[in-house]
This record gives C-alpha cells, structure tokens and sequence, in this order.
C-alpha cells in the first residue's frame, strides 16, 4: 500500500528555535510594567546574580551579546593592538572576530577528535615554543564546543605554567559541567551568549562571568561607556555601549527557571539520534569525553562517504527536501577568507569536522513526530531514497 502524496510541504524543522514559555512571558510584562525599559533594573540585577550562581563564581555581568562579552574579557586580559592571542580554529566567528576588534592577531589552534574542542597539548607546545622565543601571546581563548567543554586541566596548567590569562568562550556551553565544575568558571573570565539559538536566550544577548571582583568592575565600567562617577559627563577612556536590556533580563530569568527542562529535552534528542541513527555504518557521533557532562545544545556527527554510500552535502539536501534545517559544522576560521594572513598550528583535524560534520535539529521544544522525520530523512539519503 502506498501512502497518498501529502499535498503540501511539511512544516518547517529548525535547527534550534528559541523555545519560550508563559514563563518568560509574564516576567517579561512584569518587566515591561514596572516601567523598567531601560538597560538598567531589577531584573538585570536577578538575572546576573542567577548566572554567577549557575556558573559558581562571584560576579556577572549582563551584556548585548556573547560578542560583546568576548570583546571585553580580552580588553579585561589585557588584550592590546599588535599582540597575539590563541584561538581554536574550530569555532564560530565571533571567538576571532573580537580579538580583531582589538587590532590583535589570532593563532588558529586544530582540535582533538576526542570532543573537537582545541587539542591541549597544541595550546601547551604553542605556549612552549613561544616562550623560548620570547613571543608569549597575550591570552588563550579556549571555547566549549557544541555545548562540551575543553580539557581544562591540561590547558589551565599550561596557561599557569606562562602566566598567560584565559578566557573560556562558553557561548554554547551554559549548564555543561567539566569534572563538576561549571562551564564558564575557568580562567580569568568566561562568555556566555543568550542569541536566539543557544539553550538560553533573550532573544540576543550575553554576559561575561568571572571569580575576580576588578575585571567584573572593569567590564561594568566599559559597556557603559567609561561614564566617571561625577554628576556631569566625564570619560578618561573610550567604553562601549553593551549592556543588555532589563525587559531582555526579564526574558533570561524565565529562561533559567526552566533550564534544567531545556537541557533534559535535548540530551533526550541526543540519545533518541543515537539510537535510531547508530546502526548505520558511516555515522559517527561527536563523542562525549569521559571528563565532563554537555548541555547537548546540538547533536553533531560526522558522515563518512565510503560507509555510508553518500557524503554529507548528500545529507544537507535529502533533510532540505524534508524541509529540515540541518547545517554543516563550523567552518574552520583559518579556512575563512577573512582570516587568511593567519598563522594556524596542528594537523588537518578542524578541516575534517568542517567536511564531513553535520548539526541536526536539536531545538528544546523538537516533538517525537519531529525527531521521527529527521530520522527518515538521514536513513533516506543513506538508501538513495530522498524526501
Ligand atoms: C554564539 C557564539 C558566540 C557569539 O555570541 P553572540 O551572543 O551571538 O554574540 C561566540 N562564540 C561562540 C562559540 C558562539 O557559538
């Protein structure tokens, strides 16, 4: 028996939609009410001292978006124009795009196949050779991929052994744990972003998350922009206009009422991927290192052509003609036009994942039926048979 020709397309799959709630919804009207309309307010303040306690570190501070955050915790690190600043390859744009703000320079970094977060030991030898040349760089960006974080141990050592700062972009990574410790608490400052797509959002947004009370005063000083504290207008220094909006706090606190539900429904979609995808040969989970436990803010994998018959453009289309939004991994930066006089360390591991990497529809609020099409759809194009 065949089914009939469904008439119209299927609705649409995004990839991670913002799933908000009569939660957000209420607080952010309360907001609105209070007549709080302004990047100052009560909720900003709740908002902050709800992530510094998720992250377990003393301060917080809310920003316009995880870029932001970026921007100033490297200015924070001491980031100035000429220096070098390592950067993992394997990241998505914005990692870089700060430490160019600043007329500073990126070293690209290749990842581990272990969780394709940047290779510890590329950071420690990097880190070694430099210092015989007397070329230290001026930080380390280190970023929890897909929502994993990195090898902390190895490269917080590393950082300490040269005295160079830090920065844990944990744009992706809010609620993941590294043995036991929080994404975000490592190194001098962490970055949380709260886009449209990431597990928590305010519909853009971000916050820079730090144990050390002068670089959290610094960075508050900076995102409104470098205002002295005297009743007229006095500046000794350029800042920024970064900070978030109180009626967009409002959004995140609902957010984080409800985060442990937002991280159960996509480590839920992760296993039902894993099961009924696992069975084909040529799929490859991204793999889930012993040392920590993820967010599983997207579920990844790689397809290997010669197991599994197609490549993963193949892929792309057969969940496009399903009216699926999949999409490829990151391209790696020292691939990206826009990076092209950078210097990039290691082997051919980030130009791989790019290659063969694929991000599947992990959005919290993704049903069974949801989850059963894009299942259909990677078996599909495994078998030639598409849509
Ligand atoms: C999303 C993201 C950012 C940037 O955050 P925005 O809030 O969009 O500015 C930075 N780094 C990584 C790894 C990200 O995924």
């Amino acid at each position: 028996m065949t089914e009939p020709e469904p008439s119209t397309t299927p609705p649409r799959i995004h990839l991670s939609p913002p799933d908000v709630t009569d939660v957000e919804r209420k607080l952010l009207l309360e907001a609105f009410d209070s007549n709080w309309v302004a990047p100052a307010g009560p909720d900003l303040d709740a908002f902050e001292a709800r992530c510094a306690e998720l992250v377990g570190v003393r301060h917080a501070v809310a920003l316009s978006s995880g870029t932001a955050a970026l921007h100033l915790a490297l200015i924070a690190a001491g980031v100035r124009r000429g220096d070098t600043v390592l950067v993992p390859s394997f990241t998505f744009a914005a990692t870089a795009n700060a430490v160019m703000y600043l007329g500073a320079r990126p070293v690209f970094l290749d990842s581990t196949p272990d969780s394709w977060n940047v290779d510890p030991q590329i950071v420690a030898d990097e880190l070694r050779g430099r210092a015989v040349r007397g070329h230290l760089p001026r930080a380390v960006v280190a970023v929890d991929m897909y929502g994993q974080c990195a090898d902390y141990q190895p490269i917080v050592e590393a950082c300490d052994r040269y005295g160079v700062p830090l920065v844990e972009d944990a744009a992706e990574a809010l609620g993941a744990t590294y043995r036991g410790r929080p994404a975000g608490s490592f190194g001098l400052a962490g970055v949380l972003s709260f886009n449209g797509n990431k597990i928590v959002t305010t519909g853009g947004g971000g916050m820079l998350v730090t144990d050390d009370g002068s670089v959290a005063e610094q960075v508050r000083y900076l995102s409104t922009q470098a205002r002295e504290p005297v009743p007229h207008y006095e500046h000794r220094t350029v800042g920024y206009n970064y900070r978030l909006s109180n009626l967009l706090a409002a959004v995140g606190r609902g957010q984080l009422q409800r985060l442990p539900r937002l991280i159960e429904a996509r480590r839920a979609t992760f296993e039902h991927y894993r099961a009924a995808l696992g069975d084909l040969p040529g799929i490859r989970f991204l793999p889930v290192a012993a040392y920590g436990v993820p967010n599983w803010w997207l579920t990844c994998l790689l397809i290997e052509k010669d197991d599994f018959g197609v490549d993963r453009d193949d892929v792309l289309g057969a969940l496009r003609d399903a009216n699926i939004e999949g999409r490829p991994t990151w391209k790696p930066m020292h691939l990206q036009p826009a990076f092209r006089d950078c210097v990039m360390r290691g082997g051919p591991v980030a130009a791989g994942l790019f290659h063969r990497g694929l991000c599947l529809p992990s959005g919290s609020a993704l049903t069974a039926h949801d989850r059963d099409r894009v299942v259909a759809a990677v078996r599909g194009a495994a078998t030639g048979k598409r849509g």
